[in-house]
This record gives C-alpha cells, structure tokens and sequence, in this order.
C-alpha cells in the first residue's frame, strides 16, 4: 500500500501526471520487484513511462535498447527536460563522436545517469560491452521489442544479439515493451530474450476513436483524395504509397491542387526528412505522402487521417500504421484502397527473397487481402488478428456496420479494377 501510495507520488514529482494510465501501476511494482516483465500495449497506451519511472527510482543505470537514433534522441530530451541535474538520461549510438562518448561514459560512471538508451548495434559492440561490465544495471528495457521478429511489421536482425549481449554485460531484469500483439511475434520475442516466464501485461488494443474503411482502388483515387482533404481542411493526415516514387508523383500531384503537402521516404537525404518531419509536426504543412519509412515513433497526437493508397503488405503494419491517428482520443479517419492487382504486384516483389521469407510474406500479404475482401466488421477482424474478441454486434465507426452491404454488392466492387 505505501509503495502505491509512493508511486503515484512520484508520478507526479517526475512526469506531473496524477494517475498512471491502464496497467503502468502494475507493470512498473512488477519490474520494481525484480521481475522479468513483458508489455503488449497499443501505440499511444504509454509504454516508455514504464521503464522511465522505475529507472528512476531504482538504484545503478537502465539500459534501454531502442531501434532509431531519432527516437531516442527525443526520448532523452524529454527526460533531461524535466530534471534539474544534467546527464540523467543519455544515449550511445554511432551518432556521437568520441568527446561525446566520453561524457556519457563518465555520467554514467558517477552514477548519475539513471536511462542509457542504446541502439542494439551499439550494444553489441566490444568496447561497450566491456564499459557496461562495469556498471551496476538496474534493468535491462527492450523497446520495440517485436523488432526481434521476422513475423513483426519492422524485423532487425541486430535485435536477436540482445540476448547474448545482456549474458555478457550481466543479468537484471528484463522489461520487453511492443504494440505488436500477434501470437507468432509474443512468442518469438520471449524464446528470442529468454523470457518465458515474464508476466504478461496485455491491455486491450481496440483504438475506438478510429473509423477504418476500405475502398475499391479505382482510376479516380488521385481525385477522390483530393476531395476527401478538401474536405479535412486545415487537418493532419499522412498517406502512405508502397514507393518511392508514388509518394513523389502524389505528393505533386496534392501541391498541384494547391494542398499543403511533403514526401517523405528513405531515398531523400536525412536533413530533408527531419524539415518534412518538422514542418508536418508544426502544421507549416497538412500532410505528409510517405513509405512505411515514416512514423515509427512519431508522437503528433492530432492526426486526424491516415489514407493507404497501396494496400499494406500485412495487417500488422496497418494496425500500426493508421495507430498513428487520433492519438489523442479524437477523429481518426483510416482509409485504405485495395486492389487485387496490388496483391499480384506485392506478390512480384518478393520473388527473388528467400523462400522462407517469400512464405511469410505470402501468409502475410492474404491476411490482408482477406481484410480487404471482407464484408465483417473491420474492428472486430483486427482486434482477431491480434487475439482478442470484440463482443459487440455493430462497432458504429467502420464501413461494414455503417453501410452494410451484401455479399454479391461486395464483390462486384473489387471487379471495377
Ligand atoms: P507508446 O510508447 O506506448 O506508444 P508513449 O510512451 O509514447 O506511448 O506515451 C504516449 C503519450 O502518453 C505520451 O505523450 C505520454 O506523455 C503520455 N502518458 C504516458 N503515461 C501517462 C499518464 N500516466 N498520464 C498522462 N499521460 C501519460
Ligand atoms: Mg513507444
């Protein structure tokens, strides 16, 4: 009782919040208790809060293994925002040089850098392995831990050395948080960090503010997108092509018809892509045409639609994908166009890949199409995909319960490509 009593007093004291969101209370007395810990939580559900505040608390210094150098630069900001000593919270990744490397060294050493984040290959290398030997960890957090898996939307080899790694700096508790609740990706990510016994926090992921729809793709799509942000105006939305370079002809496409847009995808230079990811962050433009290289930890909690223009090479991603509306409670508008003739195109693309990962992406790819294809409440197939039952009848906020068609309607739609 005092401990809860004292956490949500520290709660207050780092982060000003006044009460912890869904499980965060429990995860955190879990991993306080020296426990390994495992967390399933949509986007937005508040992860990191999980790890941050029990490092805090906790004696010695939190490794936290994160994918980008973007996101942990901006994780780190936040956190050393917030105290009044400086070098709480650092990252090592191969963006530093080595004075910079240096005072991350010596914080740490001094004890008072309770966060180190690190990127994995960072983590796997010698001359940290040995620094880190020497340092008392509190725990280890893997973030974006469904990285470790080829069945996850966004698979890092470098992810499956982590274990191997903690076996040499030294073992702490292990806290691995992802929004990707899939059975095959859950059961990878324990086997992979050796965590089968962790208790498990898995909050619900039904995102209820989101409207999801699927539209046949037809030859007017550049016109019924226009329309549609016509009809948003002033709104934040992102719309993702499966290319490079139909993100640059849509993009022109938008600016033409006078709309407030930016490309966005790995071929533009780094600079380029942070002004795109700036200006779309301080509304200096409405939306962003981009590849899956964008978004991943993007935290702007008013976008208010999110348009597929190809369809997404598997659920997963798109779950994650239009996760990245209505963050904030509010509209979120999720449509996507859908094609058979994509799938085929999709299907090309992975001829040359090994056939193991060609079977993946086929499995893949067909639970997406048979989404597509359905005329069932696209909440409850999702919320399916990812193990969990919705109940209700009619879900009120997605094309099949709003406008229910019957089946010989539904598939002459997808005849008009
Ligand atoms: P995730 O990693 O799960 O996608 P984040 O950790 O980025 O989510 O948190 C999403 C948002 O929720 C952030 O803006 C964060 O400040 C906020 N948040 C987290 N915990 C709380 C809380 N207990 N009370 C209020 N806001 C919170
Ligand atoms: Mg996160």
């Amino acid at each position: 009782m005092t401990k809860e009593v004292n956490l949500t007093q520290q709660l207050k004291h780092y982060f000003g919040f006044d009460k912890f969101k869904g499980d965060q209370e429990a995860i955190i007395n879990n991993l306080l208790d020296g426990n390994d810990t495992f967390v399933l939580m949509p986007t937005g559900g508040g992860k990191s809060l999980c790890y941050q505040l029990p490092s805090l608390i906790m004696e010695g210094t939190a490794i936290v293994i994160s994918p980008l150098i973007a996101l942990m630069k901006n994780q780190v900001d936040v956190i050393n925002g917030m105290s009044e000593e400086s070098g709480v919270a650092h990252y090592l990744n191969s963006s530093l040089n080595k004075a910079s490397i240096q005072q991350v060294m010596d914080d740490v050493k001094s004890g008072v850098t309770k966060l180190l984040y690190v990127a994995p290959e960072s983590l796997n290398k010698e001359e940290n392995v040995e620094f880190l030997k020497s340092v008392k960890i509190s725990f280890y957090a893997i973030d974006e831990a469904h990285c470790i898996s080829e069945w996850g939307h966004d698979f890092r080899p470098e992810y499956r050395n982590i274990r191997p790694t903690i076996g040499k700096i030294g073992n702490a508790p292990v806290i691995a948080l992802t929004a990707t609740a899939t059975d095959k990706v859950r059961t990878d990510i324990k086997k992979n960090l050796g965590i089968s016994d962790a208790k498990e926090f898995k909050s619900s992921f039904n995102r209820a503010n989101l409207y999801y729809e699927v539209r046949p793709k037809t030859q007017d799509i550049d016109k019924q997108i226009i329309k549609f942000i016509k009809q948003h105006e002033g709104k934040s939305g992102i719309i993702y092509c499966l290319s490079r370079k139909k993100v640059e002809e849509l993009s022109e496409v938008l600016k033409t018809n006078e709309i407030k847009a930016s490309p966005y995808h790995a071929g533009l230079d780094s600079s380029t892509r942070s002004q795109t990811q700036d200006d779309f962050l301080m509304e200096r433009i409405d939306v962003i045409v981009a590849t899956i290289a964008f978004g991943m930890g993007i935290d702007k909690p008013d976008v208010r639609f999110v348009i597929h223009y190809d369809i997404p090479k598997s659920l997963e991603g798109y779950y994650q994908e239009t996760g990245r509306a209505g963050r904030d409670g509010g509209e979120g508008i999720c449509i996507a166009f859908y094609a058979q003739k994509d799938l085929k195109k999709l299907e090309k693309f992975m001829e040359g890949k090994p056939v193991a990962e060609q079977d993946i992406g086929r499995q893949l790819l067909q639970e997406t199409a048979a989404y597509a294809e359905s005329s069932v409440c696209r909440r409850k197939m999702l919320l399916h995909y990812f193990g969990e039952e919705y109940n209700k009848e009619n879900c009120h906020n997605c094309d099949n319960c709003l406008h229910p068609k019957d089946k010989i309607e539904a598939s002459k739609d997808l005849l008009v490509v």
